[in-house]
């Protein structure tokens, strides 16, 4: 299984991990919204923070324990006692499962134990209720008490989880209000695409080709980046930091200026990311496409295009166009695939001889002759190399299928 953790805010919900299980993908998402309790919220508050002493109790009895715990001892060791305080099963459960994985997560990373403070708890599927019509959740507490809380969200926030399922839930008191994280999922059945759609990320462009499965060219597009002006953010943040290179930070106006700059790069980037991601998923589903995008990881590795992509930018502008754009796809089950970039801007498409300049951003095979622009050529060599992928997995039994989505990293 193939499978993505991400943590990515989309104005409304996050979208916590996307897997692909066979041919099918699903996503998992999460609804974070605050809540208002209906009528008093004491036993909601006493829920809380005996859920937070529970889940001490247990690390406690388990810190330094060096012997591995499976579910089922952990059931055994605490199942009877944390009844016996009022909680129901499935809270059991999720206290005890929640302990161990705050242990494991300690143990592997500054070693303390770790100390509850914050009243927060993991709510099981069948200890809630969700209602989307009336937009209200009914939380099953402990000694048999309920509460019944409010989501206070826009209609359409929530509405987009219709006929999604949902499993566990995240309630939390921050000391002034109530907020619920309820995890959805959703199994999403990729159409089977009609044409093959590359893009080749460049510093000042993005281009995009839809071929049809034998290989003609149907649409080009070719689209502005905002590069130069993030660059030109990212001169003044190093000038200022130059001109003060070791007062920076504490001067309070210098940090001011440097922090606006960075503001401006984030609100272009994401900006453009999100409308960008738009646009190619919408002519995709268009065109019914499957994506071919460029492994960024391997990109790295071969240390392929120019020295303007690693050095002045890196590679995060990239990697958040092709998260917003994996994103959209996914909202419309469209199927994204990655391949190895190697060669895709120096070899001939046509007989993979060795490419040269031959003028502004031309490119010309020294065996063939073959003259094309360079990022047309690009999204030739990136379809090329899907298209030969494809080929090489239906040998193998699986009936010309895309090499699914994103990559495990
Ligand atoms: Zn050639």
């Amino acid at each position: 299984m193939l499978e993505k953790l991400i943590s990515f805010e989309n104005k409304d919900t996050i979208l916590v991990s996307y897997s692909m299980r066979g041919e099918e993908l699903v996503v998992n998402e999460a609804l974070k919204v605050r809540a208002l309790p209906e009528g008093s919220y004491d036993e909601l508050l006493e829920f809380l923070r005996l859920y937070r002493d529970a889940v001490q109790i247990v690390v406690d009895k388990i810190w330094g324990i060096d012997e591995k715990l499976s579910k089922k001892k952990l059931h055994r060791l605490f199942y009877s006692d944390l009844m016996r305080l009022g909680f129901r099963a499935h809270h059991a459960k999720e206290i005890y499962v929640y302990a161990k994985s705050l242990v494991e997560s300690a143990e592997s990373n500054n070693g303390r134990k770790p100390v509850l403070r914050k009243l927060s708890a993991r709510v099981d599927k069948y200890d809630y209720k969700l209602d989307l019509d009336s937009m209200t959740l009914t939380l099953k507490l402990h000694n048999g008490y309920e509460a019944r809380l409010r989501l206070v969200a826009p209609r359409e926030r929530v509405e987009k989880f219709r006929g999604w399922s949902n499993y566990e839930l995240v309630v939390k008191y921050d000391g002034k209000s109530f907020w619920v994280s309820i995890y959805f999922k959703r199994i999403v059945k990729s159409l089977k695409p009609r044409t093959v759609m590359a893009i080749d990320l460049n510093f000042d462009n993005v281009t995009l080709t839809v071929f049809t499965l034998d290989g003609k060219l149907i649409r080009l597009k070719k689209l502005k980046t905002p590069h130069r002006k993030i660059l030109t953010h990212r001169i003044w943040i190093e000038k200022i930091q130059k001109r003060y290179p070791k007062s920076w930070r504490f001067i309070k106006g210098v940090r001011k200026a440097i922090e606006r700059h960075g503001k401006r790069i984030r609100n272009i980037s994401w900006d453009y990311a999100h409308k960008l991601g738009d646009l190619v998923a919408e002519l995709a589903l268009k065109h019914n496409s499957v994506i071919i995008l460029e492994d960024l990881e391997k990109l790295r590795e071969n240390n392929k295009k120019d020295k303007e992509f690693n050095k002045k930018l890196g590679l995060w502008f990239y990697r958040r166009i092709q998260f917003c754009i994996e994103y959209e796809a996914m909202e419309r089950n469209l199927q994204v695939a990655k391949i190895d970039p190697r060669g895709t801007s120096s070899k001939c498409p046509r007989c993979s001889g060795k490419l040269v300049e031959y003028g502004h951003r031309v490119l010309r095979c020294m065996k063939c002759g073959f003259i094309g622009d360079r990022d047309v050529t690009a999204t030739i060599n990136i379809y090329n190399i899907y298209k030969k992928y494809i080929s090489k997995y239906s040998r193998c039994g699986v009936s010309g299928v895309a090499p699914n989505a994103p990559q495990a990293r």
